[in-house]
């Protein structure tokens, strides 16, 4: 599958929410949603899990619709925050410290287009 990278770093392109709305799943919305309930510990309804990834315009998981990073990177009209001036700025950073991965994949991309 193609890699679709939010730009906050994370792998929308893994996602439960992603996938299971790819493959119209009910049974995979349902796991997803018991898994994220107890992470969160939020009530998340299966029918909350339908998400066509961070770039997209469609259909958005509500917690990334409203995601400041995604405002962000969308106001600066960066493909990701990798390729932002501030990079990493104190928002994402905070972020970062509960998505070590997303920092990675960010970090990655940052040095990539250095080459
Ligand atoms: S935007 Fe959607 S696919 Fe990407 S991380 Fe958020 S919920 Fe998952
Ligand atoms: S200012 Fe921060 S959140 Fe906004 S696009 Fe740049 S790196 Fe991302």
């Amino acid at each position: 599958m193609k890699e679709i990278i939010a730009y906050c770093g994370l792998a929308c392109h893994e996602c439960g929410a992603f996938l299971a709305t790819q493959a119209d799943d009910d049974k995979k919305r349902r796991a997803v949603a018991e898994a994220w309930s107890k992470q969160f510990k939020i009530d998340i309804k299966p029918e909350d899990i339908n998400c066509t990834g961070c770039r997209s315009n469609e259909t958005l998981f509500h917690h990334c619709a409203v995601c400041e990073i995604r405002k962000c990177g969308r106001q600066k009209k960066v493909d990701n925050c990798a390729s932002c001036s501030e990079y990493a700025c104190d928002k994402l950073k905070e972020f970062f410290r509960v998505a070590p991965d997303a920092r990675k994949r960010l970090d990655k991309i940052k040095t990539s287009s250095k080459k």
